[in-house]
């Protein structure tokens, strides 16, 4: 099962911007949905926390940190790159 920022018990969550909204928002093939969504995380003050635990742990799917699936895969293929 994936687990969305808002579904999973994890402390930075709590003040997450999205708390109170619809996690499908995070998961929509929607553009306009989505940009919503980013909206959202543009402002969120656990932004960093969220991209991280996602980058963690492989989330594949919606939006995390203020990051599209792709441009999380980018940044993962970056940092190993780096690493
Ligand atoms: S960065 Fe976006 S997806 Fe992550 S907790 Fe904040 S509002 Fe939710």
């Amino acid at each position: 099962m994936t687990t969305s920022p808002l579904t999973e018990a994890v402390g930075w969550q709590d003040d997450a911007a999205c708390a109170d909204t619809e996690p499908g928002r995070f998961f929509s093939s929607d553009e306009h949905t989505q940009r919503e969504a980013l909206n959202l995380c543009r402002g969120c003050p656990v932004r960093e926390s969220c991209l991280e635990h996602a980058l963690r742990h492989g989330e594949r799917y919606g939006i995390w940190g203020g990051l599209r699936e792709h441009e999380r895969a980018q940044l993962a293929r970056k940092r190993r790159r780096a690493a």
